[in-house]
């Protein structure tokens, strides 16, 4: 089995200092580590940097201190390839390796100077960049914010300069009215990496039937995640739920936009049978009960593969 997975807060973990390492069983209170990305098969792991708004007053440090804990604790793991290029992509399955792909959760410490510091974070690895978390910022509005804005002026800039250095935009925490700007701006893909169908649970972090289809004609990526309650309102979420939510993107013409964004690591709790990436067998099972073999791998990993090894610079 191969897993391609959109969305994890494990650097967030490291830089609170509960966990030492990304190594262990997770008795430590990590969920993505090292050994399950093995036993998953895991070919790609996005890492976000999420830095929480009560951190902003405290400018870039945050977010370069967790850059420096991907570089230290994630890439020193041996068999951890840094997934910058279409090339190195191509390299973890050559090899067997588990790819490591460093994105943004949130620009807000950039606002000093988005041109420069997106420049250098560039050259630092990032290649995939979420505007904003919830609430708004100088870029855009997040999903929470009352007053639904899109993209400022600087917002608009910065999608365009990321479209220039081939960093990949992911519009998972994005107001609506952001999002469709992003949709405007772009003649390329982008994804949504950690988001459900609203459609099946009304939740506002999910996607709108429009937007789901916006991301399938564009080509994007849909990342379902496993967050209890962006699956079911109640929060009593079961696998069950992550595979009516791939059906019903399915039922939308999704199949090759369909892939997973599990949010490990950024949750609390977790769905039964599917609480840490070694677990992803379960899933894996079900979808198979299901969907043909080949549907299943699409969902699994080679939807995700397709859209980065098109999109990813060389
Ligand atoms: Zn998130």
């Amino acid at each position: 089995m191969e897993s391609i997975d959109l969305h994890c807060d494990a650097l967030f973990k490291l830089m609170t200092g509960k966990v030492p390492n990304l190594h262990g069983d997770g008795t430590g209170g990590l969920d993505v580590t090292y050994e399950r990305l093995g036993e998953c098969g895991s070919r790609l792991q996005v890492f976000a940097v999420f830095i929480p708004p009560r951190l902003d007053d405290r400018g870039l440090y945050p977010l370069l201190e967790s850059i420096d804990l991907f570089y230290e604790k994630v890439l020193s793991c041996p068999g951890i390839v840094f997934v910058r290029s279409r090339e190195e992509l191509q390299k973890c399955r050559a090899e067997g390796a588990i790819g490591a792909m460093l994105s943004l959760e949130g620009v807000s410490a950039l606002q000093a100077n988005p041109v420069v510091l997106l420049r250098l974070l560039h050259t630092l690895g990032v290649r995939a960049v979420g505007l904003t978390w919830n609430g708004a910022n100088w870029a855009a509005d997040g999903i929470m914010e009352a007053r639904g804005g899109g993209l400022t002026a600087s917002g608009s800039q910065f999608v365009r300069q990321c479209r220039s250095l081939g960093i990949l935009l992911d519009a998972s925490h994005l107001s609506e009215r952001a999002f469709w700007d992003v949709a405007a701006l772009l003649d390329t893909p982008f994804m949504a990496s950690h988001s459900n169908a609203r459609t099946i649970c009304s939740h506002p972090r999910n996607l709108s039937d429009e937007q789901i289809k916006a991301l399938i004609l564009k080509r994007g990526l849909i990342g379902v995640t496993f967050v209890p309650w962006f699956l079911e309102a109640s929060g009593n979420a079961t696998v069950g739920h992550v595979l009516r939510h791939i059906d019903y993107i399915c039922s939308l013409g999704g199949e090759h936009a369909i892939a997973l964004g599990s949010d490990f690591d950024g949750i609390d709790e977790h769905v039964p049978g599917l609480s840490h990436p070694g677990q992803l067998y379960n899933l894996r099972n079900e979808l198979l009960k299901r969907f043909t073999e080949e549907q299943t791998r699409g969902f699994m990993s080679q939807n995700a593969w397709s859209f980065f090894e098109r999109n990813l610079p060389s």
